[in-house]
């Protein structure tokens, strides 16, 4: 069965280009409803362990240092399948590729400063969710 929760963060290059609101409202008019959220810097090791994935990728360095370079927006999401259907919302992880009208085709500006996170599977949004929020922090 197909979850009804994912994980989204706002990247620095989206919050420093104060597109927090703008973005928030794409979420929320796609009928996704807000269970957490917050707004925090990581730090070298968190950002390290988030992406702890992409550990042995070229690119590792370079995202640890843009995903720590200012602040982040963080958000627990809830809708019918809900994983698939924010990646539909948010577009391709290159902006060049994203389809008219998703939050990244729109906002992003390369493949690193791509403006948004999401969960890309069930037990990643666990994880995710886990890993900024506790359960008092969520609705
Ligand atoms: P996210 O996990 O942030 O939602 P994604 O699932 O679309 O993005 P991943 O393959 O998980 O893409 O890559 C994680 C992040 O690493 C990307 O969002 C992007 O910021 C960065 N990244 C991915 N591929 C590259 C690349 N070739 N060069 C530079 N940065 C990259
Ligand atoms: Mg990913």
């Amino acid at each position: 069965m197909k979850g009804k929760i994912t994980f989204t963060m706002i990247k620095p290059d989206a919050t420093g280009k104060n597109l927090t609101g703008k973005i928030l409202s794409k979420i929320t008019e796609a009928g996704f409803t807000i269970r957490a959220l917050k707004m925090t810097r990581l730090s070298k090791e968190q950002a390290e362990g988030f992406y702890a994935v992409h550990k042995d990728k070229p690119f590792f360095a370079d995202l640890v240092k843009f995903i720590t370079s200012g602040p982040v927006v963080a958000a627990i999401l809830e809708k019918e399948n809900a994983v698939e259907s924010f990646r539909e919302l948010i577009g391709a992880t290159n902006p060049a590729n994203a389809a008219e009208g998703t939050i990244r085709k729109l906002y992003a500006s390369s493949v690193q400063e791509n403006a948004i996170h999401g969960s890309d599977s069930d037990e990643n949004a666990q994880i995710e969710s886990n890993y900024f929020f506790s359960q008092l922090e969520r609705f």
